[in-house]
C-alpha cells in the first residue's frame, strides 16, 4: 500500500499531484485508472466472447466506478450495459443463483435485516403519512376496511399470519436482489437495501431509466407470483389464512405501484413516455372502477400528477409498460379476495 501510495497520486502524464478522490487528472485529462480500466475492458470482452453477459456487465459496472461520470468513456460504457442488459422482464436466468454458499447465506442474512427495516417503513407510513392519505381517501374506505382486515386477520392468525407476511416481503425483495444480479451488479451487502431510493446512494446506479424500471418492477412481479400461490393454495385447502395471504401480500405490491417516490411504481413510471403514462393512468381507472380498490385511486392521483410532469418528448420502454399494466390487474384482482373470517 505504502509502496503504491506515490504513483497513485502522481499523474503518470503529467506529474501532477492528485487528490486521492480523482478519477482523472485535471491538468492532463489522463484517467486515473487507466490501466486497472484497461484490465477490466479486456475482461469484460472475454466474458462476452465466452458466453457470460453478467460477468461482462459487472466488470463494464466496475469500470463505471472508476471514471468520471460527464466523461466520453461513461457514456460508451453505458451504452455496452444498457445493450447487454436488455432483457426480457422478470425472467431469472440459471446463471444468477451461481454464487457461493457463503454469499447466499450474507445475502439471506442481509435480507431478513432489510425486512426488518422494510417492515418498521410500513409502520411508519402507517402512523405518518397513511393518516394523511387517509384523509385525502375518505371516500375511498377500501383503505380503512384494508388496514381493518389486516388487524382482524392479524388477531385471527396472529403469529401465522406475521411470519407469512415477512415471507411474502421477503419474496417481493429477493425480486430485486435477483434482478440486480441478473443485471450484473455487484452483489455485496449495501446492494440489498432496495426500497426507498436505496439504489441512488449505491456506487453502482442502473444505466438509464428502463434498467432502473425492470430492477424496480422485479420486486412486484415476485411479490404477484407469491400471492397468487397463497391463492392457490387457499382454492387447494379451503384454509382461509392462505386467502388472507393473498389478499395482504397483493395489497402490498400494490402499494409499491404507486408512482411516486423511490417506490417501485416510481422507478417503473420514470421509464415510460408520457403517453405510455397516461395508458397506465387509463388502466388504473378501469381497474379502480372494477374492483374499487382504495389503492389503485391512489395510484391514478399519482399517474395523473406524474404523467403531466413528462415532458412531451421523453422516450418510452414498451416492455416496462405492459408489465406495469399486467402487474395492476392481477394484483388488484388477488387483492380483492375477500376471506370469509369463520375459523375453525
Ligand atoms: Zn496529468
Ligand atoms: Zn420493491
Amino acid at each position: 500500500m505504502s509502496q503504491e501510495l506515490p504513483t497513485r497520486l502522481t499523474c503518470g502524464g503529467c506529474r501532477t499531484q492528485l487528490g486521492e478522490e480523482l478519477l482523472a487528472c485535471p491538468v492532463c485529462g489522463r484517467l486515473v485508472h487507466a490501466q486497472r480500466l484497461t484490465e477490466l475492458a479486456g475482461m469484460a470482452k472475454a466474458a462476452a466472447e465466452g458466453g457470460d453477459p453478467i460477468g461482462a456487465i459487472q466488470m463494464w459496472r466496475e469500470a463505471l466506478e472508476l471514471l468520471p461520470p460527464d466523461s466520453k468513456q461513461t457514456a460508451l460504457i453505458a451504452r455496452k450495459i444498457a445493450a447487454l442488459s436488455n432483457k426480457p422482464i422478470g425472467v431469472p436466468s440459471p446463471r444468477a443463483g451461481s454464487s457461493s454458499r457463503a454469499g447466499k447465506m450474507a445475502a439471506g442474512m442481509t435480507g431478513v435485516a432489510l425486512l426488518l427495516w422494510k417492515l418498521k417503513f410500513i409502520l411508519v407510513f402507517v402512523l405518518t403519512k397513511g393518516k394523511m392519505l387517509l384523509l385525502g381517501l375518505t371516500k375511498g374506505g377500501t383503505f380503512v376496511t384494508m388496514f381493518l382486515s389486516f388487524a382482524v386477520y392479524w388477531t385471527a392468525w396472529g403469529w401465522a399470519f406475521a411470519a407469512g407476511l415477512v415471507i411474502s416481503i421477503y419474496i417481493h425483495e429477493m425480486g430485486h436482489v435477483e434482478a440486480l444480479r441478473r443485471y450484473g451488479f455487484k452483489a455485496s451487502a449495501p446492494m440489498f437495501i432496495p426500497g426507498l431510493g436505496a439504489l441512488i446512494r449505491l456506487k453502482q446506479r442502473p444505466v438509464n431509466a428502463a434498467e432502473n424500471a425492470r430492477i424496480g418492477l422485479a420486486g412486484p412481479i415476485w411479490g404477484l407470483a407469491a400471492a397468487a400461490a397463497a391463492w392457490g393454495v387457499w382454492m387447494a385447502t379451503g384454509k382461509p389464512i392462505w386467502g388472507a395471504m393473498a389478499h395482504v401480500g397483493a395489497w402490498i405490491n400494490l402499494f409499491n405501484l404507486v408512482p411516486i417516490w423511490q417506490l417501485d411504481g416510481g422507478r417503473g413510471f420514470a421509464a415510460l413516455s408520457r403517453q405510455q403514462g397516461w395508458a397506465i393512468v387509463l388502466v388504473a381507472g378501469i381497474v379502480f372502477f372494477w374492483t374499487g380498490e382504495g389503492m389503485v385511486l391512489l395510484m391514478v392521483l399519482a399517474g395523473v400528477f406524474q404523467a403531466m410532469a413528462k415532458r412531451a418528448e421523453a422516450k418510452g420502454d414498451q416492455p416496462v409498460m405492459v408489465m406495469y399494466a399486467a402487474l395492476i390487474v392481477a394484483l388488484a384482482a388477488l387483492s380483492g379476495v375477500r376471506v370469509p373470517m369463520a375459523l375453525g
